[in-house]
């Protein structure tokens, strides 16, 4: 269950097989997104579950330039003046969405805020000063501000040009923009693999298959590229969110500068107000135990059991330079991913890039998101994602945590779920992306995949990637 509901819409599957010019796959906002700009192109959209369902649907939805201590991290890894033309990268896609919103006339919340980083330890005064001082070089208009919420807090500096909106509203939009211009869209849906013959690209969607000259993967973890690639130029970050329904609408988004990262925001519907906090941030090799994690967050924000609307859990790709893997990986092969949880942004830059890059092969971002680069953040935090990868596979394997579940669950090669009613759910317990043994997730009643983030609900239907098969007896 998210904050974000979904929108009613006629699903169409892929129903034979086709030839077009570029393939999107992946329709959420990346894959969205790279359409509305494409949109006068021979292009299609293959989604594998519903529009938007993807880790779009569990997003906090900020759409700020301001994202803890980003640029700190990106000065000391590739240099100022890439974190500089980061700054300007986020800028432009703020401004983007205000175009875009104000063009096609969106209904989705978008909402003008005040931003603010929190150093919530001593620690991280310093480090908090460093970054306001970064953007008042680069001619932001930032100042020290007292944090309003009741949070921990030693230090806080804001800025007030930043927003927020809802992105399944916003999503609705662009999909009905993209049926008006009748770009087929099929849902449920999933290319299964991909593969390169002369200049042709054929994606195999089970029964059918789609020949495309040119290819976008808006998957948010592209595993159709080597296996390798990923896993050693980044880890998987997973974040635990509560919302709760409160009195007052704050105009404002807070985010801690220390890790794990802390971040709230407000929203208002039609009838309610909420505040959806999120915190407890960690590399998913690590730190497993939901239930512990959801109540590192209520404890942070002070909620009560009684006052959670909705609470869930939601993975980004972290990448070792904190930038984002946008561009050409192949021959017109293009990926759009990495986005280090500011997928809001990155999202439509990816799309802007992805689309200048097939119209006309020129992009300014293309060399500092360029999805191949290699540099010393890579080779500094090889060992890390190294020991990680290796650690969530074998500690899958071995350690079965039965300790953190109640007597409903049992876990071994074959996961049980016993439900309220007696009834037991029976699933395969082996991720079919890479062979990992999956963690019951006690919360939201999935079975989520330590490696990689796939997950899979207790009748063992796929609920999320990279796995593309479900795990049923
Ligand atoms: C806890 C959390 C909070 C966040 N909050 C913010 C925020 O406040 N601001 C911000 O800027 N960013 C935020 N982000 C990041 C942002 O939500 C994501 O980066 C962004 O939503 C990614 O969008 P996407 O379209 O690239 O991927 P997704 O939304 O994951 O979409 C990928 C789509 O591809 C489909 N797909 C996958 N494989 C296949 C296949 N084989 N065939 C067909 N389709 C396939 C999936 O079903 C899915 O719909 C947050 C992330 C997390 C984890």
């Amino acid at each position: 269950m998210s904050i974000w509901a979904y929108f009613e819409h006629d699903k169409k599957t892929l129903e034979e097989n086709k030839e077009v010019d570029i393939l999107i796959i992946g329709g959420s906002l990346t894959g969205l997104l790279t359409a509305y700009y494409l949109k006068n192109k021979n292009i299609s959209v293959v989604e594998a579950r519903t529009i938007g369902s993807g880790v779009t649907k569990n997003t906090t939805a900020k759409i700020t330039y301001l994202q803890d201590r980003i640029y700190s991290k990106i000065a000391k890894l590739r240099g100022k003046t890439n974190a500089r033309l980061y700054l300007e990268s986020q800028k432009k896609a703020i401004k983007e969405y205000e175009k875009i919103i104000e063009k096609e006339k969106i209904d989705c919340d978008f909402t003008k805020v005040e931003s603010y980083v929190f150093a919530n330890k001593k620690s991280e005064i310093k480090k908090c000063k460093k970054e306001m001082e970064f953007l008042k070089n680069c001619k932001i208009e930032v100042s020290e501000s007292e944090l309003p919420l009741e949070t921990k807090s030693y230090f806080s500096f804001k800025v007030n040009d930043t927003y927020e909106f809802n992105p399944l509203k916003f999503l609705k939009k662009i999909y009905n923009i993209l049926k008006n211009s009748e770009i087929p869209i099929y849902e449920n849906t999933t290319v299964y693999s991909i593969k390169k013959t002369n200049s042709t690209y054929t994606c195999n969607c089970g029964k059918y298959k789609i020949k495309a000259k040119k290819i976008v993967l808006a998957t948010q973890y592209p595993y159709f590229l080597y296996p390798i690639f990923l896993p050693l130029k980044s880890y998987i970050e997973k974040s635990y969110i509560c919302v709760k329904k409160v009195e007052n609408f704050k105009n404002i988004s807070c985010i801690s500068s220390s890790y794990p990262v802390y971040s709230t925001r407000f929203y208002k519907d039609e009838n309610n107000t909420y505040q959806i906090c999120l915190g407890s941030s960690h590399n998913i090799a690590f730190k497993q135990n939901d239930i512990e994690n959801f109540e590192k967050v209520k404890k942070t924000f002070k909620i009560t059991d009684e006052e959670i609307i909705y609470k869930y859990s939601n993975t980004d790709i972290i990448t070792s330079d904190h930038l984002p893997l946008i561009g050409e990986i192949k021959e017109k092969l293009y990926i759009g991913c990495g986005y280090n949880t500011w997928g809001m942004t990155n999202s439509l830059l990816a799309a802007k890039i992805i689309s200048d890059l097939i119209k006309s092969g020129v992009s300014e971002y293309k060399n500092i998101f360029n999805p191949k680069r290699i540099n010393i953040s890579n080779i500094i935090k090889l060992p890390y994602y190294i020991f990680s990868g290796v650690k969530s596979y074998i500690s899958s394997k071995i350690i079965t945590n039965k300790s953190w579940y109640n007597k409903n669950i049992k876990v071994n090669n074959i996961g049980i779920y016993i439900d309220e009613l007696g009834k037991e759910h029976k699933v395969k317990n082996k991720c079919p992306h890479m062979g990992c043994s999956l963690i019951f997730n006690e919360t939201e009643k999935t079975w989520d995949c330590p490696c990689h983030s796939s997950r899979f609900d207790i009748d063992g239907n796929c609920i999320k990637g990279p796995s593309n098969k479900n795990i049923k007896l």
